[in-house]
């Protein structure tokens, strides 16, 4: 796996003024004032005793110093409430368990919430599962039965209460967790960290926790609202703490609320101002969670700048995996695939279907039909690293140095817009050329690729030309911008035989012409013996072989090899003679089998090969994975179906 050479960001060797700054953060003038309140209650909830303060209990039929239902003033800056209490002693009193309160429940049940979440946001499957049934039982159950009936029967003490609202609050916070957990887990710092051989308990506490904090606690100013509201409300049903509270203040006077009316307003308004507080408050973290994915990306960006490529290589893959997550489990689609190809060299990407060929190319654009992929190790573009460069520079990168041709014309273009569009817009976006230059261009470019008259076809539109001519159109659109590297992905399946070879020609010739590096994925080993300079062989997500074109189809080792060449035709067997098939079909990449995982449908399969996975053998040059090679010093070299 290609190791980062360049310095990295904050290590001491960055010089001070390179460092990427911190984005500015503006959070706003309700923040702070929401931040103050927030601040003010904290102050009177732990210095309370130590403020001249009235008692909060002394009756004002006593004291004297308080009337009952005394209005608002100098005197009682809130008022009295029917018993000559006075009300801003009590609202202060209030504060300290709505503050305790709210601190422990969200800490408890934010933590283990987080802790929920985040294990199944990021170990996926069967976790995950059990997890989101778990979370949706719970927030089904009504809530409120659960308080009332525990508040019941285990009494009204702070540490009842306190656990009564954790447990409550745990699915609410794991659900937002594992659903932010999901977003990062995809992110490419997480597949560099699992590249470069970080535990997942790494990943979790150093990668993905930190990324995760920001949203938490923001969501913990709003639980934390939420449990000030959801002791109000049990108050104010009778179900109150042991000891004074806003909530039990407001049904305290809920009952003389006509006649006078502050004195169950005025501790409403408080609650109502801190709930307030505290949602503005996560609203304004919340608002950080985008700079610092900018932050990160603008991280990465640098870093990515800092980085040297370690290969002249116009496309370098080491120790690749990509991961498909789908319901039925995670799929290793691809799995420890390492290749390069040289600027004007073709490599040919073989296997029968099923075998993970198509994946490999998909992994290296990181275009998938699954929004739930992981991918992992090393893709460089002309050293542009395509998993860990900012989003950017790797759109930059797919726009301007990857050509791509794929299976089918007809659904590669859009239907609805003229050629000419497709053409020209892929230029005027990444070359920044005017429409004019860009025309030129794509006329000259449809001449490259043989189509007549292009002036013409450039008004028309997909439907108008034929499968061949839309597969010219594709390979021109990949032309556009001169990308050194060009993917074909069985470019010539979906076309009729008889123009097959043209556009295998026509794609080897503009190749070499411009001394691109081309990746031809095909099932077709004819294909790949006419149009190739290497060959890898793909089984099962894995490369089995690979080596010099002419060397494989003389020498092949691997037996997957060997048995995908005795099933082409050959024109040396007598005419009528049976292809030979290869039993079976490719193992489920979910649970792929032990060992060798071509074991199930060898031939010359022996004990060893369902226990132990054959290591790499042979040399850089061709090299395989079998544990009993091939001993053939030639295999009848298939014919191209048009000669048949
Ligand atoms: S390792 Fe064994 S099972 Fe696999 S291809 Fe070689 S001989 Fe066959």
């Amino acid at each position: 796996m290609a190791a980062s050479t360049g310095t990295e960001i904050g290590s001491p060797g960055t010089p001070v003024d390179q460092r990427p700054k911190a984005p500015r953060r503006s959070l706003g003038v309700v923040f702070y004032l929401s931040a103050s309140w927030i601040a003010l209650l904290v102050f009177f909830a732990l210095f309370r005793d130590l403020l001249p303060l009235r008692d909060p209990e002394a009756l004002g039929i006593r004291t004297r110093e308080v009337m009952a239902f005394e209005g608002p003033g100098l005197n009682a800056w809130f008022g009295g409430d029917g018993s000559g209490r006075d009300l801003f002693a009590r609202v202060v009193q209030g504060a300290r368990p709505a503050l305790i309160l709210g601190l422990t429940v969200t800490i408890c049940g934010g933590l283990l919430g987080t802790m929920v979440g985040i294990t199944a946001g990021y170990l996926k499957g069967k976790v995950d599962a059990v997890t989101s049934i778990l979370i949706d039982i719970a927030l089904a159950f009504p809530g409120l039965v659960l308080l009332i009936a525990v508040r019941a029967t285990f009494g009204n003490s702070m540490t009842v209460f306190i656990v009564l609202f954790s447990l409550t609050s745990i699915p609410a916070y794991a659900r937002i967790v594992r659903g932010a957990t999901f977003a990062l887990a995809e992110r490419e710092f997480v597949d560099a960290a699992s590249g470069m051989g970080a535990t997942k308990r790494r990943i979790l506490v150093r990668e993905l926790a930190p990324n995760i904090a920001l949203p938490v606690l923001s969501f913990a100013f709003i639980g934390f609202a939420l449990v000030i509201v959801a002791e109000g409300g049990l108050a104010f049903i009778g179900l109150s703490l042991d000891q004074v509270t806003w909530g039990q203040l407001i049904a305290e006077g809920a009952g003389d609320i006509s006649n006078h009316g502050h004195v169950a307003l005025i501790p409403s308004t408080v609650m109502f101002l801190t709930i307030l507080a505290f949602n503005l408050v996560g609203d304004g973290l919340r608002s950080l969670w985008a700079p610092r994915e900018v932050a990160t990306q603008r991280r990465l960006r640098v870093a990515g700048e800092h980085r040297s490529s370690t290969t002249s290589a116009a496309l370098h893959v080491a120790d690749l995996h990509t991961t498909l997550h789908t319901p039925a489990g995670d799929v290793r689609a691809v799995d420890g695939v390492s290749l390069s190809v040289q600027p004007g060299e073709a490599l040919g990407v073989v296997g029968e279907s099923g075998s993970g060929k198509t994946m490999v190319l998909r992994s290296i654009v990181g275009a998938f039909a699954l929004a739930d992929v992981t991918r992992s190790g090393t893709v460089e573009v002309d050293g542009v690293d395509m998993l860990r460069s900012a989003p950017d520079e790797i759109k930059h990168a797919l726009g301007t140095k990857i050509g791509m041709v794929s299976q089918n014309p007809l659904t590669a273009l859009n239907p609805v817009r003229r050629i000419e569009t497709q053409i020209v817009e892929p230029m005027m976006v990444h070359r920044d050329m005017t429409r004019a230059a860009a025309r030129e261009r794509a006329l000259d470019l449809l001449r490259q690729v043989g189509i007549p008259a292009p002036e013409r076809r450039l008004r028309e539109y997909p439907h108008q030309l034929s499968g061949g001519m839309r597969q010219r159109v594709t390979i021109a659109i990949a032309l556009a911008n001169e990308p050194g590297l060009l993917l074909a992905d069985e470019p010539t399946t979906a076309l009729d035989v008889t123009v097959q070879d043209q556009i295998l020609t026509l794609l080897s010739g503009l190749q070499r012409e411009r001394n691109m590096a081309m990746v031809l994925v095909t099932h077709d080993l004819a294909v790949v013996k006419g149009f190739t300079d290497r060959v890898a062989i793909v089984y099962a997500g894995e490369v089995i072989e690979s080596g010099p074109t002419d060397e494989i189809f003389v020498d092949p080792k691997h037996r997957y090899t060997v048995a995908l060449m005795q099933s082409m035709p050959n024109l040396e067997l007598p005419s009528h003679s049976a292809l030979t098939t290869i039993e079976g079909r490719p193992p489920s990449l979910i649970d792929p089998p032990a060992g060798c995982r071509f074991s199930p449908r060898c031939s010359a399969a022996q004990d060893i090969c369902s226990t132990e996975a054959p290591v790499r053998s042979g040399d850089d040059h061709h090299w395989f994975r079998c544990h009993f090679p091939a001993d053939v010093t030639q295999v009848a070299a298939p014919t191209r179906r048009e000669d048949d």
